[in-house]
């Protein structure tokens, strides 16, 4: 199936969906503090998320329990929100979706509680210096395996890895639409494999560690950590390619 290319009508409607994200972090990040719980965080932004007319999205999604996968220091993505209390130098991961009016947002941060060593700090920096760093060279006609590569270079320069196996996609009337885009290049030719286009709505969302990129599962099924046991960290925006150009949809 091809890559969606969507209207502009479209895109207004993918950004309301994507709007009621960003509130949901904005919220989530400022209630970032020692002793909150995560299962209470999840409840907060779910609330947040149905007052605004929305749908938790991920709940549900493939059997996920909760409206936020949220991510506890070496859990990199997929936590599942627990009795966990916050503690001053955590760092913890917020991913979002929702579905407004069947059209779907998703966009993710990583939030420090209190200080955090120089080291987390780098590491968040990196998420979230990559994605905005992505955001800006992406180009009307560039291949997306290009775009995953600059990703790929932009985390090794940092002297960070990115996680393999997980990647970001397209997004529009499915939470996970064409195409895949990993944060490295997958072969060895970036010329191949599809171009980005005007219309096209899409997530980029670089998951990076310490050292090994190696996924492990816990337990659960769910939670994501490395296999060096290191800790982990996870930017995300949905984007719309608007005359050339990437443009962040996932803010207020
Ligand atoms: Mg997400
Ligand atoms: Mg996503």
């Amino acid at each position: 199936m091809a890559i969606a290319l969507r209207k502009p009508h479209e895109i207004e409607k993918l950004r309301a969906a994507n709007r009621v994200v960003a509130g949901a972090l904005k919220l989530l990040e400022e209630h970032t503090k020692p002793g909150m719980s995560l299962k209470a965080l999840d409840l907060m932004a779910e609330d947040y998320i149905r007052s605004q007319g929305a749908k938790p999205s991920f709940k549900g999604l493939y059997g996920f329990p909760s409206a936020v996968c949220i991510s506890v220091n070496e859990v990199i993505i997929h936590g599942i929100p627990n009795d966990y209390e916050l503690r001053e130098g955590d760092i913890v991961g917020y991913d979002i979706g929702t579905e407004l009016e069947g059209y779907f947002g998703d966009s993710a941060i990583t939030a420090a509680v209190g200080a955090v060593t120089p080291e987390d700090e780098a590491l968040i920096a990196c998420a979230k210096d990559s994605l905005y760093y992505a955001v800006d060279v992406i180009r009307d006609g560039m291949r997306f395996k290009e775009l995953s590569q600059l990703i790929e270079q932009f985390i090794l320069e940092r002297g960070f890895v990115p996680l393999r196996g997980f990647c970001g996609h397209g997004i529009g009337k499915r939470p996970h639409e064409e195409p895949e885009i990993p944060n490295y290049l997958e072969g060895n030719n970036p010329k191949a494999g599809p171009k980005i286009k005007n219309g096209m709505v899409f997530c980029i969302e670089p998951m990076i560690c310490m050292k090994e990129g190696k996924a492990v599962i816990l337990e659960n099924g769910w939670d994501v950590v490395s296999s060096d046991g290191l800790r982990g960290s996870h930017y995300e925006h949905t984007v719309a390619v608007v005359n050339g150009r990437a443009e962040i949809l996932s803010k207020i």
